[in-house]
């Protein structure tokens, strides 16, 4: 029973990423929707690749073909693509662009839209509410798109956003995956740990994508798995960068500003403590709590070196240290 209502969910949901890509072709999407995803640079084949769609800006066109089709209200409802109330029925995501997420093996999941007028007051990016087959917690966008290339190339980018996923891999740049707006989970780090043990982080240059950036990389940490930071200029995220960069300039922006984790979060703390011994206690601690979450002996003995010479301290004090946190339980 479980089983089929989770089976009429995929349908349903693969129905209306089909037909909101479909929509791309209508008088209205494609005024509205297609111009949109060109005016931000995608090509055809990225549209279609990424199967990018519209949903119009009426108030049920999609839960009323969808319904004309013979899928039930029901499924339309569970999915969250269609809102029902009382007698009333309507589409969840009237008036956006529409990006399907995939699971690893390509069924689709659940969507996120974004409204194209910046000045309503509606929240930018709309996603698919929980449900049975859509955890938000457990969902990688791109992970379908990217796998391949992750496991060629050994590594994994990670970014926030859908259209930083998007512009990466138009640009060439294909093992790359996003969050897309929820603090990064265990689960999600798992799925990338199937395929490569090497994460890069590639997070927008503002205060949220570096408070991001710090936050996720401890709990990459603590799996064991590789982790480098790369930041973008303030004001700019891997959408814009890839956008006015050619292929090669990002690969040389990627690899040469991507910094392992210990040295991002030492530097980034020594400039925040900068003359202030107190914080530049608290700011050990910070760094040697990081340290003692990864699980392998060698590479914490690795980093405590490293900080050591970016903190300017002893290595001594930092072992120490490292002692005290891992034997306070840890
Ligand atoms: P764009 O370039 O389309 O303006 P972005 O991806 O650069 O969008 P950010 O503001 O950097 O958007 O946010 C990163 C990600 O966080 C988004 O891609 C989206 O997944 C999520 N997000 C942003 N704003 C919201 C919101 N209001 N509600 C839910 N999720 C959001
Ligand atoms: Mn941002
Ligand atoms: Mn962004
Ligand atoms: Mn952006």
């Amino acid at each position: 029973q479980v089983q089929n209502e989770k089976e009429s969910m995929f349908l349903v949901s693969k129905y209306a990423a089909d037909w909101f890509h479909g929509q791309l072709k209508t008088d209205e999407g494609k005024a509205i929707g297609y111009s949109y995803f060109k005016e931000r640079g995608f090509t055809d084949e990225t549209i279609d690749y990424f199967q990018l769609g519209y949903n119009p800006d009426q108030w049920s066109a999609f839960t009323d073909a969808a319904i004309k089709a013979g899928y039930q209200l029901e499924f339309l409802n569970k999915t969250g693509v269609s809102i029902v109330k009382e007698d009333k029925k309507f589409d969840r995501f009237k008036g956006r662009v529409m990006f399907p997420i995939r699971s690893l093996s390509g069924r689709v999941l659940g969507f996120g839209g974004r409204i194209l007028n910046n000045e309503k007051k509606a929240a930018k990016y709309l996603n698919s509410p929980q449900s049975e087959i859509y955890d938000k917690s457990n969902v990688l966008y791109g992970i379908y798109e990217a796998k391949q290339a992750i496991a060629k190339e050994d590594l994994c980018y990670l970014v926030e956003g859908y259209t930083d996923v998007i512009q990466l891999h138009q640009a060439g740049v294909k093992n790359v995956v996003s969050s897309s707006g929820t603090a990064l989970t265990s689960q999600q780090i798992r799925l990338i740990q199937r395929l490569t043990k090497n994460i890069t982080v590639l997070y927008d240059g503002d205060a949220a994508g570096m408070r991001a950036a710090i936050r996720g990389t401890d709990l990459i940490l603590e799996t064991g798995m590789n982790v480098r930071v790369c930041t973008f200029p303030d004001g700019e995220d891997p959408d814009s960068f890839a956008k006015s960069h050619t292929e090669s300039e990002i690969v040389d922006f990627l690899t040469n500003n991507a910094r392992d984790f210990i040295s991002f979060k030492s530097n980034l703390l020594k400039e925040e403590a900068a003359g202030d011994p107190i914080k530049k206690a608290d700011m050990i601690r910070d760094i040697v709590n990081s340290i003692a979450k990864i699980p392998d002996d060698i590479s914490r003995e690795i980093y405590v070196r490293e900080s050591a010479a970016i903190l300017d301290i002893g290595e001594d004090v930092l072992f120490s240290t490292l002692a005290q946190v891992r034997n306070s339980g840890l």
